[in-house]
């Protein structure tokens, strides 16, 4: 019997890479090899040299389609040197992890993101021609009037279960038609592999339903918080005692630090990072206890544990994973070295 592997990759697409895929039918015990694809459709190869390689690097099961098919996450490279292709954000996220596994640095990430209309673009569960009731009831909501597609949810969670990834909560959002699925505790560069896998899952359903998947970190503008991804974040030392927790704390704040992660935190970060929405401006930098409205969060339960991990509020929904944990990663461990 054969069997299908569908390959994804990251795109060139700017401003904010896409997911692409496809398919490869392989023989019964044949195991998914290099292949590769016409990066001219993909912004990321002239069309006179448009063959970009893909390496096979993260492979789990395909809960779409059962039975022993597979989702392979690859790599892309060019052809002749085999190097990294410049959009290749994943080398730079096992760089990190390789340089620092032995301080055993682990993510969890909250993937926020909006359902929209496909033909009108309008947030799942607002009026035709209006706006809904302000911010306030649909967070963790329950009820046919705040919460709208809640039936994808429920199909994607199992999905990512069933791909055997770290899926660790999901919940309603505060704008109608927002929601959030959560990925962790996992390292470095599984968070990356796992976050665009559950990525592809979500779009790949919302097909089914319809609906357009986005991460715009500001897809209504005025007076709604927007979509993040909060990136919790801890290594052995902060996980055993509190004064690794502040280092870690002081060294995304030191000089010239907040800028440089700012602008791998994701496209339009400006406009989401006001200040107003239960996070600081992106132009400034603060850490406080239990508070929303800092950049780094030390959550509760942490200050009194006294260790554990902390929260960067700032990364945008549109970020990339990858980008993401090689900045902290490289930054907190750097200093707790
Ligand atoms: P919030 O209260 O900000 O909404 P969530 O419950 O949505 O928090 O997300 C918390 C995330 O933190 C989860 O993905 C969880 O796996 C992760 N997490 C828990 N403990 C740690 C840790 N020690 N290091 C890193 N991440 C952690
Ligand atoms: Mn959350
Ligand atoms: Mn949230
Ligand atoms: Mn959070």
């Amino acid at each position: 019997m054969v069997y299908r592997a569908e390959y994804l990759w990251i795109d060139g697409s700017e401003p904010t890479k896409e997911i692409r895929s496809k398919t490869k039918v392989l023989a019964d015990g044949e195991q998914p090899g290099i292949w590769g694809y016409d990066g001219s459709s993909t912004n990321q190869a002239a069309g006179n040299n448009s063959d970009v390689v893909l390496e096979p690097v993260f492979q789990c099961p395909d809960p779409l389609r059962g039975g022993n098919n597979i989702l392979v996450m690859c790599e892309t490279q060019l052809t002749g040197t085999l190097a990294p292709h410049p959009s290749n954000t994943r080398r730079g996220a096992r760089e990190a992890y390789e340089r620092y596994s032995n301080q055993e640095p682990i993510f969890g990430m909250e993937q926020e993101y909006t359902l929209l209309d496909r033909t009108t673009g309008w947030p799942a569960g607002f009026p035709p021609n209006g706006f809904p009731a302000p911010q306030g009831p649909y967070y963790c909501g329950v009820g046919a009037v705040k919460i709208h597609g809640r039936e994808l949810i429920e199909r994607h969670t199992s999905a990512c279960i069933d791909a055997g990834l770290a899926i660790s909560g999901t919940n309603a959002e505060v704008m109608p038609g927002q929601w959030e699925f959560q990925i962790g505790p996992i390292d470095t560069l599984s968070i990356g592999d796992q976050m665009w896998v559950a990525r592809y899952l979500l779009y790949r359903l919302a097909e089914e339903f319809g609906v357009e998947v986005s991460l715009d970190a500001k897809p209504m503008k005025g007076d709604w918080n927007g979509a993040g991804m909060h990136t919790n974040f801890s290594t052995k030392a902060m996980r055993e005692a509190f004064e690794p927790i502040i280092n870690a704390c002081e060294a995304l704040g030191a000089d010239g630090v907040p800028e440089r992660h700012i602008a791998g935190y994701g496209v339009g970060i400006e406009d989401r990072l006001t200040g107003a929405h239960e996070t600081e401006r992106f132009d400034q930098f603060s850490y406080g206890f239990s508070d929303r409205g800092a950049s780094i969060r030390i959550p509760w339960q942490v200050v009194q544990n006294g260790k554990g991990y902390i929260e960067d509020r700032r990364p945008n929904a549109n970020a990339d994973p990858y980008v993401v944990a090689a900045l902290m990663t490289d930054t907190i461990c750097a200093i707790l070295a």
